[in-house]
């Protein structure tokens, strides 16, 4: 396609996370026109919002990295927040990704007129574009928990997602409800600050142990001057991840998930306490929800000033927070209840063909055709969207492949072999079909609730293998494209 051609295209793409960012740098390297808008004013995503003590990628950080911008100098195997941070921020200006971001702009409505899409953003602009690439993460929008009295709490108070770093906490009684991988994280970052910290825990965690890796100068030095050693260590991680984890997630019967159990089981052993020892001890199966990895979680529970409560909270009155008729008095009180994660790009107005709308099609729950692309929602793209592979393979990785079949699908509508890209209903509900009932076979079916499910207690994530997804991806079927003549 010559350069007339791909003029003719033009994208906007909402959020400037680690997809956003990532589409950037694809529609720049194809020589497309493109618009990023993000709500915020930095690129980050959820590595801008979650600020939290403690805050870590459990995911190998040599993994968790474009497989075109590897980086040597990753501090550790699971690397801090901060550093992803500015991993992000850096690959961003050095592909000058930025000077296509539109900063504290956040998307309102996006309708479709015909053959384009309208943009409209909180600042009132109007704009046209041939595509949309949502772009808008999953775990973002803050979930507070419905708790009596949870507003006459006094002190300070906030979600882990927008900790307050103005809020001294050394020498005070924290308050944290949520055993989630941030509550996890957070309580063996504070513990030993904390006058004390009461952990308010409504279901016991699988916790996977793990060792602290800290790569030494001499190992950052060979990563950065043997660009096979980065490489394929990037390839080995990954495809033994593939292989290993993200297949077993899928099997519900899996003998890995016994195997990594069994690890949850000799690190719950350590806890010396007896009573405490079973109240850390889940009673579903490992995995069911998201993992938790941590080296220094029940090193933290042990200390004297850290007490685990597990029945349920009564209320939450002005000094803190009530259970059994006793009342725990706290200077602050954190909230690591997770996120709302069928948000996906709503509150967004989003209207497509034949004036459908889109929070009218995800009314019951979210979906998505191979978790990219729903009916009557012409040239409209999502990544990381419902039904994406959010437990099993790297976010990155997955957004990657995704994006790569956005761009052969543009390909396709400007070869003319479809007018606009828009999926089938028949193709997007024979996929749903499917993908719901393999659902039922997976981990995260087998008898726990978690974020993973969706109202009817079905998980939502990509039930199938990583060989799957990647073959759906590397090769599009446009036969499940409406053939439309406008
Ligand atoms: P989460 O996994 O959804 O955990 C929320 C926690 O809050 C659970 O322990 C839940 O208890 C508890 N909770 C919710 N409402 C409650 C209520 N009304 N009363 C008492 N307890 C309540 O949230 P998260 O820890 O923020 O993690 C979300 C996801 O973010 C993770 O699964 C992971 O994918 C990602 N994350 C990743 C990292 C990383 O290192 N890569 C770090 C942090 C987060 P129940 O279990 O009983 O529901």
């Amino acid at each position: 396609m010559d350069n007339a051609d791909k003029s003719k295209n033009t994208f906007a793409v909402i959020g400037a996370g680690m997809s956003g960012v990532l589409a950037g740098i694809k529609l720049k390297e194809a020589g497309y026109d493109f618009q990023i808008f993000e709500k915020a004013d930095r690129v980050g995503g959820t590595w801008r919002e979650n600020t939290y003590p403690g805050i870590a990628c459990d995911v190998p950080s040599h993994i968790y990295s474009y497989s075109f911008e590897l980086n040597p100098d990753w501090s550790e195997f699971t690397s801090p927040g901060s550093e992803v941070q500015e991993y992000f921020e850096g690959v961003s200006q050095r592909y000058g990704i930025d000077q296509n971001i539109r900063f504290n702009e956040a998307v309102t409505r996006c309708t479709w007129l015909e053959n384009e899409w309208e943009i409209e953003t909180e600042k009132g602009h109007v704009e046209r574009f041939t595509w949309v690439i949502a772009a808008t993460g999953i775990l973002h929008h803050p979930k507070y928990p419905d708790i009596e009295g949870l507003e006459t709490f006094e002190g300070p108070m906030f979600h882990t997602a927008r900790w307050d770093h103005d809020v001294e906490i050394k020498d005070k009684k924290m308050g944290l409800i949520g055993t989630g991988s941030s509550g996890v994280q957070i309580t063996a970052a504070v513990a030993p600050e904390v006058e004390t910290l009461n952990v308010f825990q409504r279901t016991a965690q699988w916790i996977v142990p793990n060792e602290r890796v800290v790569y030494t100068d001499e190992e950052k030095e060979a990563f950065r001057t043997d660009a096979d050693l980065l490489q394929n260590l990037h390839v080995e991680m990954s495809n033994a991840f593939n292989d290993g984890f993200a297949t077993s997630v899928i099997d519900g019967d899996s003998e890995l998930i016994d195997g990594i159990q069994a690890r949850c089981l000799e690190a719950l052993d350590t806890v010396q306490d007896p009573d405490l020892k079973e109240k850390l001890r889940p009673t579903y199966r490992a995995a069911c929800k998201r993992l938790v990895v941590s080296h220094n979680f029940y090193d933290a529970v042990q200390r004297p000033n850290v007490n685990i409560i597990t029945e349920s909270i009564e209320r939450i009155e002005k000094n803190g927070v009530r259970v059994g008729g006793e009342l725990h008095e706290l200077d602050v009180l954190v909230l690591a209840t997770g996120f709302h994660v069928d948000a996906f790009v709503r509150p967004m107005n989003i209207t497509g063909r034949n004036g459908t709308v889109l929070d009218e099609v995800w009314e019951d729950w979210p979906s998505a055709y191979l978790s990219i692309a729903v009916p009557e929602f012409p040239n409209f793209f999502m990544l990381n969207g419902p039904n994406s592979p959010v437990g099993n393979f790297s976010l990155i990785q997955t957004a990657e492949m995704q994006f790569d079949y956005v761009l052969k699908i543009v390909d396709h509508v400007n070869g003319g072999d479809l007018d606009i890209a828009v999926i089938s209903e028949e193709a997007y509900k024979r996929f749903d079909a499917e993908r719901y009932e393999a659902a039922k076979g997976t981990i995260w079916a087998t008898g726990c609730n978690s974020w993973y499910l969706d109202n009817n207690g079905v998980p939502f994530a990509w039930p199938f293998p990583f060989s799957r997804f990647r073959a759906e991806m590397e090769a599009p079927k446009i036969e499940d494209y409406e053939r439309v003549t406008s």
